[in-house]
């Protein structure tokens, strides 16, 4: 170790040392990161369709002297730095884009169209801020590969497509992502979130809900409007299973469980005098216990079933579940590490603890299937002022929130922050080594 570095290092740990040369570091870095992150804002990509995005980061991490894989999953990227003995700690990324129309009035807003899976020509938006975290782990990533850093062990950058979809992470899973690569000790990962810009809240235990779809087709008997008795209406069906479920979450689920469930989507007949052939529904469901979790899925279907029967239904419902995440679960041990890292770094004030939310992520589909424990934080993305007036309003509710088209995080400092949460997170777990901040090995 250099006599400066000793110094520098005396009444710090060793991962303080890395730290401070990343901010250096950081610093140096200037607008690139706001520049890169405003191109990908400019360049947003459907799900499974990351082509470019991949392409870029693949390209931005290969210099940099990481084993960078593509193509992992369909689109996903993954990059590895091995640095001698420690523990393996990934930090996980997505990459897609929402067919949303940006409405922001940014400088930088999309302009861009694209096609869905289902063939609709769509706009394209980076409406979840996929763009915030990929930029912010891109940023890391140069951090930590900086010659002062000074950690040891493996560093697993994963990228993954399709997170709007809830395929992604299973994608790259299926694909062999921990066979091929490593098993990571810890999972570490970041959204950007209607919160203050320089602000980290974070849950313990399950924290963001299971997410499961429902599409149901009820079967019925069409005819004529003026002769009900001839046909069996499926119109008059749908409507019962539609209100028989709202049933289930109060008089199913214990009153301290928590769980939603809405018909977000219900399609039948074409017009006032024809009763239709079949009713459509489309039904979603938020939990966080796998019991409870159960005890809806299965109460969906007992009631769609009776409701059919009750009806006389010439043919049974079909009930296809889709777009199924499991909870997001923040492991307490590991949580309680990460959290007094990011809290000594950007002080107690700026790190909240937050009651669950019932929005959903595929990153736990990592922990289930490797079995290391998740750290997955909220970043405040919205400008403090603003965010100050509208609470001070009573009007935060009413503030652009992730797959609006009016969400536009701020770059500055939500950029910045997201980045050295990463590095903050990633160096309380990843060993030291005895190399000084120049990047040669000591005594
Ligand atoms: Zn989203
Ligand atoms: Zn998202």
């Amino acid at each position: 170790m250099t006599a400066s570095a000793s110094r520098a290092s005396e009444g710090m740990g060793e991962h303080q040392v890395t730290q401070q040369a990343a901010w250096t570091a950081l610093d140096e870095m200037g607008d690139q990161l706001a520049d890169l992150y405003r191109d990908f804002h400019q360049h947003p990509e459907l799900s499974l369709q990351e082509h470019r995005t991949a392409a870029w980061v693949a390209e931005f991490l290969r210099p940099l002297g990481y084993e960078v894989t593509e193509k992992v999953g369909g689109t996903g990227v993954v990059a590895v730095l091995r640095r001698g003995d420690g523990p393996v700690v990934m930090l996980r990324a997505d990459l897609d884009a929402l067919p949303v129309q940006e409405k922001t009035g940014l400088a930088y807003a999309s302009t861009v169209k694209g096609t869905d899976i289902n063939g609709n020509d769509v706009p394209v938006m980076h409406a979840c801020g996929h763009d915030v975290h990929i930029t912010c782990l891109l940023g890391a990533a140069a951090l930590l590969a900086g010659p002062a850093a000074t950690w040891s062990g493996t560093l697993m950058l994963v990228f993954q497509p399709a997170e709007e979809l809830a395929r992604g992470a299973q994608a790259m899973v299926d694909d062999g992502l921990f066979e091929r690569f490593a098993n990571p000790d810890v999972i570490l990962g970041q959204h950007v979130a209607p919160l203050p810009a320089g602000v980290i809240a974070y849950g313990t235990g399950a924290f963001m809900a299971a997410n499961d779809t429902a599409n149901v087709v009820l079967y019925g008997r069409g005819g004529h409007g003026s002769r009900p008795e001839s046909t069996i209406d499926p119109v008059l069906m749908a409507a019962h299973v539609v209100t028989r479920l709202q049933g289930i979450i109060p008089r199913e689920v214990p009153a301290a469980e928590a769980a939603v469930l809405t018909v977000g989507r219900l399609q039948a007949g074409t017009k006032d005098n024809i009763i239709p052939d079949q009713a459509e529904l489309g039904i979603n469901i938020r939990s966080y216990s796998p019991a409870v979790r159960e005890v809806v899925r299965r109460a969906v279907e007992r009631v769609i079933h009776a409701e059919s029967a009750a009806s006389a239904a010439p043919r049974h419902p079909e009930i296809e579940w889709s777009c199924t995440t499991p909870a997001t679960v923040n492991d307490p041990a590991a949580t309680e590490v990460t959290v007094a890292a990011l809290a000594e770094h950007f002080g107690a004030d700026r790190v909240a603890p937050m009651p669950p939310v019932t929005a959903s992520e595929d990153v736990g589909v990592f922990g289930q299937a490797c079995g290391a424990p998740t750290v997955f934080w909220f970043l405040g993305g919205l400008h403090p002022q603003e965010f100050a007036a509208a609470v001070a309003d009573g009007l935060q509710d009413s503030l652009p929130t992730n797959h609006s088209p009016h969400f536009a995080p701020v770059i500055d400092p939500t950029l910045t922050v997201g980045v050295k949460a990463l590095v903050v997170a990633a160096t309380a777990w990843l060993g030291r080594t005895q190399t000084d901040a120049t990047g040669r090995p000591g005594p």
